[in-house]
């Protein structure tokens, strides 16, 4: 059974980052990922497979982590006889009130309650969920593995999570079903799911470029980590769509590239991104 709950959260993983690639372009091939999908659901019991298409169809997460003893997804209250039969994993289980699987989550993606410090009386836009000190105009990096410590490294360093290492190592597993690179030197390596605490956004530049497993071997010079709690993964599919929106410019990248200060950076971005992320 908890080789099959594996094989669930393995095709929602797969399944949603179908959805990523829709919200980021129009263009990435997705015949690649649609295979993956197919294959893995020919694998899976007819009852589970079909159980789990009727609740992709209502929403884009049909297995989704318990929360302290609640549906991540739904938010209630799930009886204790369900949570402990998670636990032991010996059948697969649902929430009884909206339906979706559950799984325990992997405790070490959890988030301390640090908010945002926003220097804007009442933060709007991207203030929401970064901040300057989460900019880094200068990545060290050569390779995907150090674009991704270095930024989970400042998103610690600022409190904002709590286990870099494990945080990086998530991101990479994320990274190996296809890569969060995609057009235009963009790339949107994220966590999702994680415990606690609000969305977070870090930015990190490295304006030679790196390959970070783009197709056709475009280089990414943008790098936008983004740590997801499960209620705002909806929301993260729109601030996705929105960032690449306003980075589809030549000229709103340009700009960015061009910040050497953290502070210029974020000023830059929250101009840039104004009327884009709401
Ligand atoms: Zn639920």
């Amino acid at each position: 059974m908890k080789n099959l709950l594996n094989q669930l959260i393995q095709l929602q993983e797969l399944n949603f980052a179908k959805e990523e690639q829709q919200a980021a372009t129009t263009k990435m091939p997705l015949a690649q990922l649609e295979k993956s999908i197919a294959k893995l659901r020919a694998q899976l019991p007819t009852e589970t497979a079909d159980r789990y298409d009727r609740l992709l169809q209502r929403n884009s997460l049909a297995v989704v982590p318990l929360a302290r003893g609640n549906c991540s997804r739904c938010g209630l209250a799930v009886p204790a006889a369900v949570v402990n039969a998670v636990k032991a994993g010996e059948q697969l289980q649902y929430c009884p009130h909206c339906g979706r699987f559950l799984f325990l989550p992997e405790s070490v993606g959890r988030q301390p309650k640090k908010k945002i410090d926003s220097d804007a009386p009442v933060p709007v836009g991207i203030a929401r969920f970064s901040s300057a000190s989460l900019m880094l105009p200068r990545l060290a990096a050569t390779s995907r593995e150090e674009v991704i410590g270095e930024l989970t490294k400042l998103l610690s360093d600022g409190g904002f999570i709590e286990d870099a290492a494990t945080m990086a190592e998530l991101a990479l597993r994320r990274e190996a079903i296809v890569s969060t690179g995609v057009e235009h030197g963009l790339a949107f390596p994220h966590v999702r799911d994680v415990e606690g605490g609000g969305l977070t956004l870090a930015l990190g530049m490295k304006p030679k470029g790196l390959d970070f497993g783009a197709p056709a071997d475009h280089l990414s010079k943008i790098f936008f980590f983004i740590v997801i709690p499960t209620p705002a993964t909806a929301f993260y599919l729109r601030l996705l769509a929105g960032l690449v929106r306003t980075f589809e410019s030549a000229e709103a990248r340009n700009a960015l590239l061009e910040c050497e200060k953290p502070e210029q950076m974020w000023k830059t971005l929250t101009k840039l991104t104004r009327e884009t992320i709401p």
